[in-house]
């Protein structure tokens, strides 16, 4: 079974409500990109990419160019079981890590509809259902209140709040949620790199004060020497996000000593890399959690095959997201009871894509 083609298809669905976070991040739709991967047999293997370039540089036309025109004549004619040498052929280019990550997702569906498993299972296979979080993005403190209660009702009792913009407002929102959620939420912040480090020092512990679980990337994720300080002046768990965005980063990390959670992002690092992550960060000792790129619930799915395969996931999935959407694109919405998420048991994802849908959301056609 072989590669026959590759498309990217980009597509717009809007949120709800923009999604507003730490240095400048503000996103109204999910402007994404489908890869499909066909193989030689009819195999139909899917992928979402998602262009952040605030934060990796790409963009939706960037991705579609490094899906269409680079990789896809490279990997066309390879046997889908090859996942090494599928990836060597992708590694010349540079950087595009969601488009060559995209694509590996679409392969590794593939593989396992060939095989006729589910994705968790050929990836790892330790459990059929994760527990998630809910994300909230920064606004006004009563909405952001109302929000995550509202969530807590449907049964998901851990949080992460976008924070960093107004460090004393951040304050009073986690004391508030702290009040109004109870003692038993895991609350946990994520300033996408926007405090200062004086800022973080003054700010940090007194979130804690309000039972604050985990800090994720405070400051910029460059200044190391900034970071490890922080690290040892604070007592929650410290989450790279931005730092680890490929397991070369994750290594450094390791060296460096300040996160002990490292945030995987399969529409990054797609599941060849995400595993090296998973085996790196086994043998220094971290945990990990699957992070969101706030994908479309095809993304969504794919992260939780991912985060169902592993024992090492120790947190709850950021994996919710995409209920803030205004559409989803599946015809079997994905089952969230109780604050767990369990994985379809067809073979690969176990989705039903609605393609009336995808026709509309569409932006080529
Ligand atoms: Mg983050």
């Amino acid at each position: 079974m072989r590669i026959e083609k590759i498309e990217a298809i980009p597509f717009s669905i809007p949120y709800s409500k923009p999604l507003k976070y730490g240095l400048k991040g503000h996103l109204k739709s999910a402007d994404h990109i489908l890869v499909r991967v066909i193989t030689s047999d009819g195999v139909t293997g899917l992928g979402e990419a998602t262009p952040r370039p605030i934060i990796y540089g790409e963009s939706q036309p960037s991705i579609l160019w490094a899906v269409e025109q680079w990789l896809a004549p490279r990997l066309q004619g390879l046997p889908v079981y090859g996942l090494e040498r599928i990836w060597d052929q992708m590694t010349p280019l540079v950087a595009n890590e969601t488009a060559k990550g995209a694509v590996d997702l679409a392969v590794h569906d593939a593989l396992a509809k060939s095989l006729n498993i589910p994705l968790y299972q050929l990836l790892g296979g330790w459990t059929n259902q994760i527990p998630v979080a809910w994300m909230v993005g920064q606004a006004g403190l009563d909405e952001m209140v109302r929000e995550c209660l509202e969530v807590q009702e449907r049964g998901i009792n851990s949080f992460k709040v976008k924070v960093g913009i107004e460090p004393d407002k951040d304050v009073a929102v986690i004391a508030r949620l702290r009040r109004e959620l109870g003692d038993k939420a895991l609350i946990y912040v994520d300033a996408n790199q926007a405090f200062s480090y004086q800022q973080a020092v003054r700010i940090i512990p007194m979130l804690e004060d309000h039972g604050l679980g985990m800090v994720e990337e405070p400051i910029l994720a460059w200044n190391s020497s900034g970071r490890l300080k922080l690290a040892q002046r604070i007592g929650v768990p410290f989450i790279g996000d931005e730092s680890v965005i490929s397991p070369f980063h994750v290594r450094n990390e390791i060296d460096l000593g300040a996160i002990s959670v490292v945030s995987i992002k399969t529409p990054r690092t797609g599941y060849y890399q995400s595993r090296k992550i998973v085996h790196l960060a086994e043998q220094a000792g971290l945990s990990c959690i699957i992070g969101t790129q706030v994908e479309t619930d095809i993304g969504v799915l794919a992260a939780a095959h991912f985060g169902a395969a592993f024992k090492i996931f120790a947190y709850p999935a950021e994996s919710t997201y995409f209920l803030t959407m205004k559409d989803q694109l599946l015809v079997t919405p994905l089952q969230i009871e109780k604050g767990m998420l369990r994985l379809p048991e067809g073979p690969g994802l176990g989705l039903d894509l609605d393609e009336d849908k995808l026709k509309r959301y569409r932006q080529d056609k």
